[in-house]
């Protein structure tokens, strides 16, 4: 639990908020199905005794059964286990959800990943008993509109780096601070594999260096976890484990937006696949909007079934509105296919580069008519409209240039580790 605050005039303070869902599909599985409360239960990708398991239960963990582990391992560890097969969707559903709740609260600087995300706190949040309080009402807070099953466990500290460090230390269901003034403090409890960013080729070139403890690693100075990671990764190291600020805790900025797909043998004729390049880029251009984006580049590249990749892309002043974005594509779609010579196409890929905030200004329009001006906006507002229109009444209900049902069955979201799916997308 946090240190108790100080009653000096200097009380400690933290900077960031890490929030770490404890067995998070398992836990899930386990609110919607009352009758798997309580038990160990593992999360399984498909039904059979030779896969891994993707998550466990709190329960189940206490036979050491975690991700990872092979299901016919742990029914020999624990004949009661029970499996469940994965609902990737659901837990989508849920971390939306989650993110909301959590928003009710504080603002999420970053998601991290389907079952972590992190808050920098402001200047009223950052004394530990606010944070404190912050955390704990988090943490009502999912108890209460998500389920008593939806527990995280949270790590106050100076930098995100240490913040997830904090979160590990106490689960499930933890609330643990790690003080500037405290350190290493708790983390000498530590194994240096128990650090993220130390994984099992880290260990052996620290133990070169003459590093085999976390108080040995706090003892180094920075040019030694320099020389150990060979490069900027020791130093950035360095400072996130002394909890000075690190690159991390900057804002992320995305860089690109795309979206590729392998047809099936009877979408590989280049009409068809034509019509499946202007999906995906609508379907780019939708989440450009939804995230408040313009791009100012677009990369186009088909595989033949037989032969080369052939690739062209196309730099322009920046636009998020489908109807241009349709036209730079219709000219990198013949480009491309001449250097195809129109063969059969077996994967098609769609990637906008570029992109700038719909915020910052633009340029060119300093210098354009007001009639562009107007056609510009009518573009920009239709583009809106069609998305309102798919959000409410399902994908494709409204394209441009194609009939939806030829390429209705391949667009579906689909589940990613490493990237987790806007609710949205389920319907672009
Ligand atoms: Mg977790």
């Amino acid at each position: 639990m946090p240190a108790p605050v100080s009653s000096s005039d200097h009380s400690p303070c933290v900077d960031w908020l890490f929030l770490d869902l404890n067995s998070y599909f398992a836990s899930v599985e386990q609110q919607l199905n009352p009758a798997l409360r309580g038990k160990p239960v593992a999360v399984v990708p498909v039904d059979s005794d030779a896969t891994c398991a993707i998550a466990a239960s709190h329960e189940a963990k206490k036979y050491g059964i975690k991700t990872g582990t092979n299901i016919g391992e742990a029914r020999r560890r624990c004949p009661d286990l029970i499996t469940v097969m994965a609902e990737h969707d659901m837990y989508v559903e849920f971390h939306h959800r989650i993110i909301e709740e959590v928003e009710r609260h504080f603002p999420v600087h970053v998601i991290c990943s389907i079952d972590e995300m992190a808050c920098k706190l402001d200047a009223p949040r950052r004394p530990l008993e606010a944070a404190t309080a912050l955390a704990k009402r988090i943490k009502q807070g999912l108890r209460d509109r998500m389920g008593e099953c939806i527990t995280c466990s949270i790590g106050l500290a100076p930098n995100r780096f240490l913040a997830k460090i904090a979160s590990d230390l106490q689960k499930p269901d933890g609330l643990v601070a790690l003080l500037q003034e405290e350190l290493p403090g708790r983390l000498l409890d530590l194994e240096l594999s128990d650090l993220c960013g130390i994984g099992r080729r880290m260990e052996p070139r620290l133990h070169a260096c003459g590093i085999r403890t976390v108080a040995d690693l706090w003892a180094a100075d920075r040019e030694t976890l320099h020389r150990a990671w060979g490069g900027v990764v020791g130093d950035r190291f360095w400072h996130g484990l002394h909890g000075g600020p690190t690159e991390e805790d900057a804002p992320p900025i995305r860089r690109t937006i795309g979206h590729s797909h392998v047809l099936a043998p009877e979408l590989r004729t280049p009409p068809a696949a034509g019509t499946v390049a202007r999906r995906l880029l609508l379907k780019a251009a939708s989440r450009l909007r939804r995230m408040h984006y313009r791009a100012g580049h677009m990369h186009l590249s088909v595989r033949v079934e037989q032969g080369p990749r052939c690739e062209a892309q196309a730099k322009f002043e920046p636009v998020a509105d489908s109807i241009l974005l349709s036209r730079v594509l219709a000219d990198l779609w013949l480009r491309v296919m001449r250097q195809a010579r129109w063969q059969r196409v077996k994967k098609v890929s769609v990637t906008l580069f570029d992109l700038v905030a719909d915020s910052s200004p633009r340029q060119l329009e300093l210098f354009a008519s007001a009639d562009e001006l107007a056609a510009k906006e009518q573009r920009e507002n239709l583009s809106h409209v069609l998305d309102q229109i798919n959000q409410k009444h399902g994908r494709d209900s409204v394209v441009i240039g194609f009939t939806p049902d030829t390429v209705r069955t391949f667009s579906g979201t689909k589940i990613a580790f490493t990237r987790i799916p806007d609710r949205e997308e389920f319907k672009e």
